[in-house]
C-alpha cells in the first residue's frame, strides 16, 4: 500500500518555480509536498478537506503578498491552526515582527541553508504533533477513554444549532447504571472502574451511524446525542443500548432487580420550532431517566409533552 497519505503535508507557496523546486527536493522524501504558485490556489488547498500540516509562505508575490495570505489564513476558523513559516530573501527587508504579529511561527531566509531549513520545519511539525495530542486528550475521559463532558458541550452545541437550522429532529439519551453504589460496595472500586469501561465501550459500539455520539457525563452516567433522529429511532437505539449492556452479563449480586448489571435510560427528542435551549433539553432527558428509575429501572422512558 502506498503510505503517502500518512505522510505529513507541507504546502509551499512561492511565485518562483525554482524556489519551489529547491524546497521540494529538500523535503520530498519525508513529507508530502503540495506546491502553489498562486496565493489564491494556496488558500484553496489550505481550506480543502485535506489541509496541510505546515505552510512555507513566500512574502513577495504578485496579486496578494505573503502577509495578506497569512492574515486571511489566521482569520479563518478552518485554517487558523496551520503553522506558517515565512520564506524571504535576505536582500528583502523582512519585517519579522509583522510576520509574528500576524501569527506566523517562524521565518527562513533565502538563499536556503538546507540543514537549517530542515531543522526549523521539523521543529514546527513536532510542536504541532504535540499540540494535537494535548488537544485530543483534553477531550477524552481518562477512565473510559470515550469523549468527556467538555467534548460533549462542543458536539451538542454544534448539533443543536444544526438541528435548529435544518429543521430536523435531534434526540438525546441520558444513561445511568442501576445500583452502581452497591456494585462498588460488593465488588470493590477497581471492579467498578472495569465495569464502567466495558459499559462505555458497549454503548460506543452500539452507536454505529455517522454523527451518533456518546460521552461520559459524570460518575456512572453517559449522555448520547443522536442527530437527525426522531422519537421512534431514538427509542430503538436506546433499547439496543440497554439490551446490549444487559447481555454483557456482568454479575451484580447486589442489584435488587437483576443478577446482572443493568442500565436505565431517559430519552428526549428536540423538534425544531420548540422553544428550548440546551439546558432545557438536558433537563427533559434527565427527567425521563428519573422516570425510568422510578418505574423499576432497566428500562427506557421517553419524555413526553
Ligand atoms: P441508581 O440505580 O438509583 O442509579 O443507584 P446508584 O447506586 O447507581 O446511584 P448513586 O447515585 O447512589 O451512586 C452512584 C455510584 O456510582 C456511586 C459512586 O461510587 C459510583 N461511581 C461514580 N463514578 C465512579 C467511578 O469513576 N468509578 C467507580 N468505580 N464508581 C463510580
Ligand atoms: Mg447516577
Ligand atoms: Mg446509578
Amino acid at each position: 500500500m502506498n503510505d503517502d497519505s500518512k505522510k505529513e503535508k507541507i504546502l509551499i507557496v512561492d511565485d518562483n518555480k525554482e524556489n519551489i523546486a529547491l524546497l521540494m527536493n529538500l523535503f520530498k522524501d519525508k513529507y508530502k509536498i503540495v506546491p502553489a504558485i498562486k496565493p489564491r490556489r494556496a488558500l484553496e488547498i489550505a481550506k480543502s478537506e485535506n489541509p496541510p500540516d505546515l505552510i512555507l509562505l513566500d512574502i513577495l508575490m504578485p496579486e496578494i503578498d505573503g502577509y495578506e495570505v497569512c492574515n486571511m489564513l489566521k482569520n479563518d476558523e478552518q485554517t487558523k491552526k496551520i503553522p506558517i513559516i515565512f520564506v524571504t530573501a535576505v536582500s528583502e527587508v523582512m519585517d519579522a515582527t509583522k510576520g509574528f504579529a500576524l501569527g506566523a511561527v517562524d521565518y527562513i531566509t533565502k538563499p536556503f541553508h538546507p540543514p537549517m531549513v530542515k531543522a526549523r520545519v521539523e521543529m514546527q511539525l513536532n510542536l504541532k504533533r504535540k499540540q494535537e495530542l494535548l488537544e485530543k486528550f483534553a477531550f477524552i475521559d481518562a477512565l473510559t477513554e470515550i469523549s468527556n463532558r467538555r467534548r460533549l458541550d462542543e458536539v451538542f452545541e454544534k448539533e443543536f444549532k444544526r438541528a435548529s437550522r435544518s429543521e430536523l429532529p435531534l434526540s438525546t439519551l441520558m444513561i445511568d447504571i442501576d445500583f452502581f453504589k452497591n456494585y462498588n460496595d460488593t465488588y470493590g472500586h477497581g471492579r467498578g472502574d472495569e465495569a464502567l469501561r466495558i459499559i462505555a465501550k458497549s454503548i460506543e459500539k452500539t452507536l454505529n451511524r455517522a454523527g451518533d455520539f456518546v460521552a461520559r457525563y459524570g460518575g456512572e452516567e453517559f449522555f448520547v446525542v443522536l442527530p437527525y433522529t426522531g422519537p421512534e429511532d431514538s427509542k430503538m437505539i436506546a433499547e439496543k443500548i440497554r439490551t446490549n449492556v444487559e447481555e454483557l452479563g456482568i454479575e451484580h449480586s447486589a442489584s435488587s432487580i437483576s443478577e446482572k448489571i443493568t442500565i436505565s435510560i431517559g430519552a428526549f427528542t428536540f423538534m425544531p420550532g420548540m422553544n428550548m435551549n440546551i439546558c432545557d433539553i438536558i433537563e427533559r432527558t434527565d427527567s425521563a431517566l428519573y422516570k425510568a428509575k422510578e418505574n423499576g429501572r432497566n428500562r427506557v422512558e421517553i419524555s413526553q409533552d
